[in-house]
């Protein structure tokens, strides 16, 4: 096996090993913040949660630092890596049916939705002090008492549930669709990605071939809009202009994706 070889190897199960850790670890608080939070904006209010069993309680604090800390210096590897819903879209959009389909134009439109997203509950948190819509009256066990919290949901607190689920399922359509349209925390991501100093860049060598966003489930380029840095594009660029670095080698020819 060549260096090469070995190299990618690697760096393919580092990525798995540290997505099997966050699965461990925060995949549970990421359920409860979907189908069981009863606060408008989940993940960010825990300290006040009636919900005693989610696992929330510990873990919001530092898993909202370390989600904005990650995002300073890595832009939205926290997607790429640590996810669980991330990781859902990943394995959705090895079926996807319109792979490759929604994109140009469309795809940079409606990437704005994530901003919009972020928008909304900003104004939510710090405007309307995060409005709790549900309360779930059952703390008993995991599937009954999310049955009972959808049974006594209020109406709003349905509506938001079943925008995140059905879009969410709209990725066996469309490749990653929350995640690159419509996710509030991949708008934020993004942003402070602007600004991130680790990153994979795209060196002057670029042909514009358009191999790696072919390759990327999320149809995009390094340093592009939804890119989360997850290195696996790097394999398949023929002239090895993709690189991992805090300082770009130049831009390669800039087409649409
Ligand atoms: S965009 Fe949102 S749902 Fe998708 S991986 Fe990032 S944080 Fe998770
Ligand atoms: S462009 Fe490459 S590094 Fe970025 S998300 Fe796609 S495959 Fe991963
Ligand atoms: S980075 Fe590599 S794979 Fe992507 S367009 Fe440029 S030459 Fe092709």
């Amino acid at each position: 096996m060549s260096s090469t070889t070995a190299i990618r190897g690697a760096r393919y199960w580092i990525r798995r090993l540290i997505q099997a850790v966050a699965l461990f670890t925060i995949a549970e608080f990421s359920y409860y913040g979907i189908f069981r939070c009863p606060f408008a904006v989940p993940y960010v209010s825990c300290a006040n949660c009636p919900v005693v069993q989610c696992p929330g309680k510990q873990l919001w604090l530092i898993v909202l630092l370390g989600i904005l800390a990650s995002g300073l210096l890595f832009g939205r590897a926290f997607c790429g890596y640590a996810c669980p819903a991330g990781m859902l879209n990943e394995l959705f959009s090895k079926v996807a049916v319109l792979r490759g389909k929604v994109r140009g134009k469309f795809a940079a439109v409606a990437g704005y939705g994530k901003y919009v997203a972020a928008a909304i509950c900003a104004v939510l948190f710090f405007g309307m002090h995060n409005p709790r819509w549900a309360v779930p009256i059952r703390t008993g066990e995991f599937v009954n008492s999310t049955v009972l919290t959808f049974e006594h949901a209020f109406p709003l607190w349905l509506i938001r549930t079943s925008i995140v689920v059905g879009t969410l399922l709209l990725g066996l359509l469309i490749p990653y669709f929350f995640c690159r349209f419509l996710c509030p925390t991949g708008g934020v991501l993004e942003i402070l990605g602007r600004f991130s100093p680790f990153k994979y860049r795209v060196a002057d060598s670029c042909t514009d071939c358009g191999k790696c966003d072919r390759t990327c489930g999320l149809e995009t380029r390094p340093e592009r809009d939804n890119c989360t840095n997850c290195g696996e594009c790097r394999s398949v660029c023929p002239v090895d202009a993709i690189h991992l670095g805090t300082a770009a080698k130049g831009r390669g020819p800039q087409s649409t994706a």
